[in-house]
């Protein structure tokens, strides 16, 4: 059996003894041995490695990703941002159609919820936030801080120069190109620790929330997020990929499934990107400079899974407020959410956060507050595991877009 194919089905194993041995040690008070042992081995050592590589990489890949094409980035920058946008407005719809069906909200007490500290940021802050954040100040202390977006937009603005002087800079492209094999080859040692750091990362999560959180009283509302989910990531985006490339969508989830599993153990598409430019260079061979450059902007800017998330919440604590949201509010809610999705970071419960802008502005059309922002505190509590779906669904977005543009316009 190739190399690859043990490892694939070594990272699957280990999700399932992941999940098995963590309800296993699922209790009240959990073995603080183990809770350390896979702290250190699933988050300081993996997520650290994989932390590691993500700036470098996204540097390097969207300057390599610049300079190996010739021409036809303006419309590989059209056809991207059209993918992402119609794709989480699609997800948006799907999420406030299964909510407005299955009413998870209705009747849910309200009563008894402990109001997290939220920073209150309306529809304006975040827009102004992005801009703040396309805009580099200074490239080193956004390189030191990891941000992804400026050092992207930094990137973009680098490589599209270098290629304009391709002749007098062609020492500087292959020095480029060279760190890029280098940087993949990290990646490629990084995931030989895959399956241990998963299995942790996953047991760790299981040990502390348990699984009798799906069958508690939040479980329809978790059911209408993962079926929402399910619908948009195991047969929407399967059809669009399916109808622009005419090959099956769901080998291709197999040739990346590294990449959806790291998604779902690590809750993080900015952690996950090292895995996916990995995968769909190698394994599904997409043009490095589609790769390079869909990649990593979808991972901090494509995410399909949040925005129909936000609008499954918002609308399920407006139901559980007992409001009845009209079409106007369902239609900000559309617009809000694919926004707050767009304005949230590849990290661990960021779409919890901007939620608060969906809010907001649901609050702003019915000319009061019937939603208090503090009731995102409702959710809280389930949020690790509709973090980890809704995730792997952002990351399974941005990998079909680069399938569908490597396929529709081909670059190397
Ligand atoms: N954790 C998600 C991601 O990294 C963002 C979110 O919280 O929705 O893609």
């Amino acid at each position: 059996m190739k190399q690859e194919s043990r490892q694939g089905i070594y990272i699957f194993l280990a999700l399932i003894s992941g999940i098995i041995v963590g309800a296993l040690l699922h209790s009240d008070s959990p073995p603080e041995l183990a809770i350390s042992t896979f702290t250190l081995l699933g988050e300081t050592i993996f997520l650290g490695l994989l932390k590691m590589l993500i700036i470098p990489l996204v540097a390097v890949s969207v300057i390599v990703g610049i300079t190996s094409s010739s021409s036809g980035l303006g419309r590989l920058g059209t056809l991207t941002f059209i993918y992402f946008g119609s794709t989480m407005l699609i997800a948006v719809v799907i999420g406030l159609l299964l909510v407005t069906l299955i009413n998870p909200g209705i009747g849910f007490p309200t009563s008894n919820y402990i109001a997290p500290e939220l920073a209150v940021t309306s529809a304006k802050g975040i827009f102004e936030n992005l801009i703040d954040q396309i805009i580099p100040g200074n490239i080193f202390s956004e390189l030191s801080s990891g941000n992804p977006l400026p050092v992207i937009v930094f990137s973009i603005f680098f490589g599209i120069l270098l290629s304009i002087h391709r002749k007098s800079s062609e020492n500087i492209i292959s020095l480029f190109r060279s760190l890029f094999h280098i940087l993949m080859e990290m990646v490629q040692v990084v995931l030989i620790l895959a399956p241990l750091g998963i299995f942790c990362l996953l047991a760790k999560t299981v040990t502390l929330v348990g699984l009798s959180i799906f069958t508690e009283s939040l479980g329809l509302y978790m059911l209408t997020v993962t079926l929402g989910l399910l619908i948009h990531g195991g047969l929407i985006l399967p059809a669009i990929a399916y109808i622009f490339t005419r090959e099956n969508p769901y080998r291709f989830a197999f040739q990346v499934k590294k990449a959806l599993i790291t998604a779902l153990g690590t809750s993080s598409s900015s952690a996950t990107l090292p895995v996916s430019i990995e995968c769909a260079t190698e394994e599904a061979k997409i043009s490095k400079t589609t790769a390079g450059l869909v990649l990593p902007v979808g991972s901090t800017v494509n995410m399909d899974g949040t925005a129909l998330y936000e609008a499954v919440a918002v609308v399920f604590l407006a139901q559980a407020f007992g409001v009845t949201l009209g079409g106007a509010e369902l239609f900000i809610i559309a617009i809000t959410a694919t926004l707050a999705a767009v304005g949230a970071a590849g990290i661990p419960s960021a779409g919890l956060v901007t939620m608060v802008v969906v809010i907001e502005a649901v609050n702003q059309s019915l000319g009061a507050v019937v939603i208090p922002v503090a009731a995102v505190g409702i959710i809280l509590g389930v949020d690790r595991f509709l973090d980890m779906f809704r995730t792997t669904v952002n990351v399974w977005g941005d990998l079909v877009g680069a399938k569908i543009i490597d396929k529709i316009m081909p670059i190397e």
